[in-house]
């Protein structure tokens, strides 16, 4: 095994292309040293790009937010700009693994990792956000529902680097809420896990409602069905059940070691009611 550092997104890309399949990208590596050290992964080249000058950080202002894809968990779930209405996004980098994880692990791993159950991605499709891809030709932009193709598999190409997420940051009155379900409180990886986007006009009537679940299907998907539920709808707990049992039919849930298909299901519908629950009293403790 040969590990090469790249100095730029550039080289990394060059790397990638003349080294040819054999060769990965390395962030904080605690998803890919440990598919490595498994036998679950073949790689004779690992290119470290986690000193690469500015893909890390956060920008936020009035028209956009982008978050640096080699920026950390623990950067996230402690930065003050998404404290209140993006709060989502500081609760589900803070339950990724334990602080010395979150304190290597970084957002753009966690996407192009492209695990079903990854604890960012339901949050940065509820905030509808786009990734950037950066390789030898130009820059290219894709909402993250399209990059995430199944289990594993991304729309990357092989010289492309994710280098940034970006979404418009919510207006008007909202709020938003994320949450897991595990088999323990701690170190675990999601059995179903829910973001939550809750808008109200000035009549405290649903404008809008985005809702995507996670570790419920190949890969993490918007609950449109269930969004439709609240549509004009003033947010009471009727409402909230109605959108429940629609993500509940809405997601696709296998069997396996963590959890019954038939207990994810369930799940989804009762995360589903409580993160709405928590929009709507994060929603009145803002007024
Ligand atoms: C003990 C432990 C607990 C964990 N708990 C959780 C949890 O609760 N929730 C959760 O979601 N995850 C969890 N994880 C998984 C992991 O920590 C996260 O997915 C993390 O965000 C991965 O980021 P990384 O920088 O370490 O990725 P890496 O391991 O460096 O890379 C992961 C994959 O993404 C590719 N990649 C990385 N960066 C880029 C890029 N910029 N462009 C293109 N491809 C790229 C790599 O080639 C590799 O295939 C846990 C891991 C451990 C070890």
């Amino acid at each position: 095994m040969h590990v090469h550092r790249a100095a730029s997104v550039q080289q990394a890309a060059t790397m990638m292309a003349t080294l040819g399949p054999g060769a990965r990208l390395l962030a904080g590596g605690t998803d890919i040293l440990i598919q490595l050290r498994r036998g679950a992964l073949a790689c004779e080249h690992l290119i470290d790009i986690g000193r690469i000058a500015g893909l890390d950080g956060i920008a936020i202002d009035g028209e956009a937010v982008q978050i640096g894809a080699l920026t950390r968990h623990r950067t996230i779930e402690r930065h003050a700009g998404f404290a209140g209405s993006m709060q989502a996004l500081i609760e589900a980098s803070r339950v990724v693994g334990g602080w010395q994880v979150r304190n290597m692990a970084t957002i753009g791993g966690n996407v192009a990792n492209a695990s079903p159950a990854a604890d960012l991605v339901p949050v940065l499709l509820a905030l509808d956000a786009t990734v950037e891809l950066a390789g030898p030709a130009e820059a290219r932009h894709l909402p993250l529902s399209q990059f995430l193709l199944g289990p594993r598999r991304t729309a990357a190409r092989r010289d492309e680097v994710l280098t940034a997420f970006r979404f418009t940051p919510p207006t008007g009155r909202h709020a938003t809420a994320f949450l897991k379900a595990g088999r323990r409180k701690a170190m675990e990886i999601s059995i179903v896990n829910v973001a939550a986007l809750l808008e109200v006009d000035d009549a405290g009537r649903c404008r809008g409602a985005r809702l995507a679940l996670g570790a419920v299907g190949p890969v993490a998907f918007r609950a449109t069905d269930a969004e439709a539920c609240l549509q004009n709808r003033m947010p009471s707990d009727e409402a909230f059940e109605e959108a429940g049992r629609a993500a509940a039919a809405a997601s696709n849930p296998i069997d396996d070691v963590r959890a019954s298909a038939a207990y994810r299901r369930h799940l989804v519908g009762r995360l589903t009611v409580r993160a709405l629950r928590l929009c709507r009293d994060r929603l009145q403790e803002a007024t």
